[in-house]
């Protein structure tokens, strides 16, 4: 008996991932959303009257990062009512730097700009990144000229983690920027070389160089919704930026146990003399105790650093795509649903 036919879902052949568009726009804009339902509305009306008074081509690249409320919809919405509007909806939550390395992934526009959901990136200076950008730079970046829209906390650990940063990595990371900044094609095309894991976009923005200027903003408080960063995530995006950018933390060790060796000598030294010239007495459990747990103290510590480098290297040696696209919408050929692993990645 001939084996039974099984009835194999008819799929259009897939459309590389980031297509390129009949026309070539002058600029991409990339938006990472997660839970962002209550601000997409604002943000499209603002930014479509600020990218019309600039009468450039453009498309505007939405990655939906896993959120739970109605942003896939929304976006969809938007898709539907401007094919400019292009959406990638990931398959799970996987964090604001890997939403960002997916829209850079899929823009085709020969300047790109990332822009917060939430309006705290006033697109208004895309008209002055364009212009400084037709005038020769790469990479225009904005820097907020007070943080003071920021709790007193945020401020002084960001500003105490830049100061770090810049001592302990050989790469200028400007203090006060953050992602929002317009990159010329051939800078994007040179950040889609770095397929780190542990990625940190800043980082990487600086790591690649290429001519940079700034303009500075205001950077206003959110406009609808709330903050997707606690305490914690950004303790774990400082420790991403440290580790990724220098390995000072590990030499630190080394130095550690070369002097507590030298005091440790020096002490025993001393020791020894004084039996010497006085004989031996019992007291010294106190100094034992605190020498004792003082050392063990130091070396846990200094196995924790080795293990944050270690636990990086593991997930970098798997290999793994850095994201997982659920569905594209405005990226010809595509359904909603069709699963189309991150192939690029
Ligand atoms: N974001 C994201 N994935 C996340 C967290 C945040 O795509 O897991 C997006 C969020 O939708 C927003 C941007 O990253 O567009 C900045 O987030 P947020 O405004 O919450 O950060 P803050 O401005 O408070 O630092
Ligand atoms: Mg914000």
């Amino acid at each position: 008996m001939p084996p039974t036919k099984v009835d194999a879902p008819v799929r259009e052949a897939p459309a590389a991932p980031g297509a390129v568009p009949a026309e070539r726009p002058t600029l991409s804009i990339v938006v990472a959303a997660y839970n962002e339902e209550d601000v997409l509305d604002i943000l499209f009306a603002r930014l479509g009257e600020v990218l019309a008074g600039l009468g450039e081509s453009y498309e505007i690249i939405c990655v939906n990062d896993g959120s739970r409320d109605r942003t896939a919809e929304i976006l969809a919405a938007h898709h539907a009512r401007d094919p400019r509007i292009r959406v990638i909806n990931l398959a799970r939550n996987f964090g604001k730097e890997l939403a960002l390395t997916a829209g850079l992934d899929a823009t085709c526009g020969r300047a790109v700009v990332p822009l917060d959901a939430d309006l705290q990136d006033p697109p208004e200076l895309i008209g002055d990144f364009l212009r400084l950008w037709r005038e020769g730079y790469d990479v225009v970046y904005a820097v907020r000229d007070a943080r003071d829209t920021d709790s007193w906390l945020k401020r002084t650990t960001a500003n105490a983690f830049y100061a770090m940063l810049r001592h302990v990595s050989n790469v200028e990371i400007p203090p006060n920027a953050g992602d929002f900044r317009l990159m010329d094609a051939r800078v994007v095309e040179a950040l889609r070389g770095l397929r780190e894991r542990n990625r940190f976009m800043k980082g990487l923005f600086s790591w690649v160089g290429f001519r940079q200027t700034s303009i500075g903003y205001q950077r206003p408080v959110r406009a609808a919704g709330k903050t997707k960063f606690n305490y914690w995530k950004l303790w774990n995006f400082a420790l991403d930026g440290i580790t990724g950018y220098s390995t000072v933390p590990l030499r630190v060790a080394t130095y550690f146990g070369l002097l507590f060796a030298l005091l440790a000598m020096l002490y025993g030294l001393y020791l020894l003399i004084r039996t010497m010239i006085w004989g031996t007495d019992v007291p010294g459990y106190a100094s034992t105790m605190v020498a004792v747990i003082f050392m063990g103290g130091i070396q846990l510590v200094v196995l924790g650093i080795i293990g944050e480098y270690l636990g990086r290297l593991y997930s970098e040696a798997k290999g793994r795509p850095l994201y997982i696209v659920e569905s594209r919408l405005g990226f010809g050929g595509e359904r909603p649903g069709d699963r189309r692993g991150d192939a690029d990645a």
